[in-house]
């Protein structure tokens, strides 16, 4: 369907720079050249049929135009901190709405998930000792696979609810609607630019006291010990204060990346560019690897790190072919219907060059699930030449999801917990490293999860339930999820 000009043709990913071929055997021949848009040759899931292809190809055009959202100096300083995740140095804590809308793009909104992402980050680093890479599920994160293209609402069939960069989720906006591609660009690069913009005006200033809020917590014990871990933080950052370590400034600001599922890859084209990382101001940091800086390379510009799903990640699939060719560092669902062997073969398509950090494995097995299925991947990749070399970052929210007795989607926090510490404690006994956590999370006082220190049921669901996709930890709930995190870490 993208038919492209002379003038859009980019250098493909030339056969010489994947030393072993793609198939990891030094099998040349196999080796395809990647192009932006190799990936239209495959078969592909959960696309959109749009009825008006000259529209699409308008609003293409119109973004092919736009600057970058994000750089490659940011990409690859991404891709340096997960390098950290992977080797057992840091951790990361991705989380944010399931599916973002437009209508999040509002100062409030980013503001409290910038506070709620920079606080659980605190608590993570006082328990686990090591410094967290935060990447926020936002600036981005419009468009939604489903398991059904239609659904039931008051007992007429509609299109299901596709995510805000294809439809809307007012029952009479369910048509598809090539405009809200250019309009996800600037939902992107406004929610971008006022992340950027509150960071650099302080928001993220930790000379500034925090509301911590934890009344809401009624075990006495748990309140006790939570304060402590709040004491605990409060002491160190004024000791650093005291004691004038603050000389580079680290106090008052922090990096926060933008991600979101790559789904929709007509977008994701359009938004890839061919840089140089060399091009990079003259302060940066030493590129992650020296033999990349003066080359072309393909980076996705609308966002710092984007993850494939567990419903389109099929090996000879267009988006494993699309995300071959990135630069970025990228992310895999990986969940019950993985097969061991194909964690290997993802592996070696997406990361043939083997850079550590440039692949995270995010698993979600579900708590029932996670103790039979998590080992047997992990093995698989210790006993390759990826060991060492992935993030293994725990999803523990999509394959906890349960509907309560009135039909309403819902996670509880107790699986969820449970899955997060099965995952630990497997990655514990194989001497492997659980780098991160990815969560379904909001800044706002939603009712979606049951369970936590709030004590919701299922009765309570109905109270504040605003997800448009999956249910969300509230901001408590999050919170209280980042010091349970942090006490499996403690002795
Ligand atoms: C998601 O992260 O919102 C999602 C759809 O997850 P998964 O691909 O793991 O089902
Ligand atoms: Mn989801």
């Amino acid at each position: 369907s993208s038919k492209m000009s002379a003038k859009e043709e980019v250098p493909s990913l030339e056969v010489e720079d994947n030393d072993l071929g793609l198939d990891g055997k030094g099998g040349r021949s196999l080796a395809k050249a990647w192009k932006p848009d190799s990936w239209t040759k495959k078969p592909i899931k959960q696309s959109p049929d749009y009825d008006n292809q000259a529209q699409v190809e308008l609003a293409l055009a119109k973004l092919r135009r736009l600057p970058p959202i994000v750089t490659p100096f940011e990409i690859e300083k991404l891709k340096a901190s997960l390098r950290d995740c992977a080797e057992g140095k840091a951790f990361l804590l991705q989380g944010g709405d399931c599916a973002e809308l437009f209508d999040y793009c509002e100062p409030e909104a980013i503001e409290s998930k910038i506070k709620l992402l920079l606080q659980m980050s605190l608590v993570l680093i006082s328990g686990l000792n090591k410094p967290v890479v935060r990447i926020a599920r936002m600036a981005g994160q419009y468009a939604k696979p489903r398991s059904s293209p239609n659904e039931t609402i008051n007992g007429k069939q509609v299109p299901s609810f596709r995510g805000d960069i294809l439809n809307g989720y007012p029952v009479n906006e369910r048509a598809l609607d090539p405009s809200r591609l250019v309009s996800a660009y600037f939902h992107s690069a406004a929610t971008l630019n006022y992340v950027r913009a509150s960071i650099s005006s302080g928001i993220a200033d930790l000379h500034r006291p925090l509301d911590w809020g934890l009344g809401h917590v009624r075990d006495p014990e748990l309140q006790t010990k939570y304060s402590q871990i709040v004491s605990s933080i409060t002491e160190s950052l004024n000791f650093m204060r005291t004691v004038g370590a603050d000389t580079a400034g680290q106090l008052q600001t922090v990096d926060l990346y933008t991600s979101h599922e790559g789904l929709l890859l007509q977008y994701e084209q359009a938004l890839t560019r061919t840089l140089k990382l060399s091009a990079a101001p003259a302060n940066a940091l030493p590129p992650t690897d020296a033999f990349q800086a003066d080359k072309d390379l393909n980076y996705d510009t609308s966002a710092h790190f984007l993850w494939i799903g567990d419903r389109t990640r099929q090996i000879d699939g267009a988006h494993v072919e699309f995300f071959r060719g990135l630069a970025n560092p990228i992310g895999i669902k990986i969940g019950p219907t993985t097969e061991t062997s194909d964690v290997l073969t993802l592996l070696r398509r997406l990361n043939p060059r083997k850079e550590v950090g440039k692949v995270t494995l995010i698993t979600r097995f579900g708590a029932d699930k996670v103790t039979s299925l998590l080992a047997p991947h992990i093995k698989e990749v210790q006993n390759s030449e990826y060991k060492g070399k992935v993030v293994w970052q725990c999803d523990p929210m999509h394959g906890n999801t349960r509907s309560t007795a009135t039909g309403i989607k819902t996670r509880q926090f107790e699986d969820i917990l449970s899955e997060l510490r099965q995952t630990l404690a497997i990655h514990r006994e194989l001497n492997s490293y659980l780098g991160g956590v990815h969560l379904e999370m909001t800044g706002d006082a939603v009712t979606e999860c049951t369970g936590g220190s709030e004590g919701l049921d299922d009765d309570d669901l109905s109270l504040n339930y605003t997800s448009y996709c999956d249910p969300r930890l509230n901001e408590k709930q999050s919170l209280e999820l980042a010091f349970l995190i942090a006490g499996f870490y403690k002795k």
